[in-house]
């Protein structure tokens, strides 16, 4: 079912196709989570920032807003896609082998972040020109997997600046980010782990040292935290380490200002 009916972005082949049909894994390519079922059939799911997938014991509630698409399963249980907030972004496909392979969300993006990033970073970005890292890491056709939240926490690791060049990374830079990937995207999946039990909570616990903290001390220096906000996220870093001093414009403020 599809309460959700923007959730559901292919009709062919069909949501039934799925009927009877066993979930024989799910893996990640990128930010998009892939349920492959026999027969040769893949769901692609992307989250989007507040999209969860929960496995539950008794079905959901038709009154529950959240839900975008439930799965019912033999066993009595119900896979969810749920979503919160007040926009739907969350969305779903279901395709055969051929259409995963070809489809526009996987076909076009860049190397995975993790947990093997590309060995040359350096020459990974070179050519995508001037853009600051903070855009040109989160650029899923440059390099796949880092979001909103990582970009932040993998450039205060490696203690460089948002906004530094993409192609103007020496080599300890490139050696720096690349360490740095591994270790806070492994991190945070053993974190996830560590700590998470079934059912999946609706909030993560997310282990963010920076990201979100703005105004609270560098956990690794106890500068304070800056932030530079944008229409709809914040981006986050410690001036000490990451900017040499420099606290970044931050637009809201100079947009109040005119
Ligand atoms: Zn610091």
């Amino acid at each position: 079912m599809a309460p959700g009916i923007n959730a559901l972005k292919t009709f062919d082949p069909p949501l039934h196709a799925l009927d009877g049909r066993e979930i024989e894994g799910v893996r990640r390519i990128g930010k998009h989570l892939v349920m492959d079922v026999s027969g040769d059939l893949h769901v692609l799911v992307h989250l989007m920032s507040a999209g969860r997938l929960q496995l539950y014991d008794k079905r959901a509630s038709l009154r529950d807003r959240t839900s975008r698409l439930l799965v019912r399963i033999t066993d009595g249980r119900e896979l969810r896609l749920r979503e919160f907030g007040t926009k739907q972004r969350a969305w779903v496909k279901v395709l055969t082998a051929e259409g995963l392979a070809g489809d526009d969300a996987v076909a076009s993006l860049g190397p995975e972040a993790w947990p093997e990033p590309p060995d040359d970073l350096a020459a990974l970005l070179a050519p995508h020109g001037a853009r600051p890292l903070q855009a040109v890491l989160r650029d899923q056709h440059v390099i796949a997997g880092i979001g909103r939240s990582w970009v932040d926490e993998i450039l205060w690791t490696a203690r460089l600046s948002p906004f530094k060049r993409g192609d103007d990374l020496d080599e300890d830079d490139a050696a720096a980010l690349r360490a740095a990937m591994i270790e806070r995207l492994g991190g945070a999946i053993d974190h996830y782990e560590g700590v998470v039990q079934l059912p999946i909570p609706d909030k993560l616990p997310l282990p963010l040292c920076v990201h979100r903290h703005h105004g609270e001390p560098c956990p690794r220096c106890g500068t304070t935290i800056e932030a530079v906000h944008y229409e709809d996220y914040v981006l986050c870093y410690c001036p000490a380490e990451q900017t040499g001093g420099r606290v970044l414009k931050d637009r809201r403020l100079s947009r109040l200002l005119k």
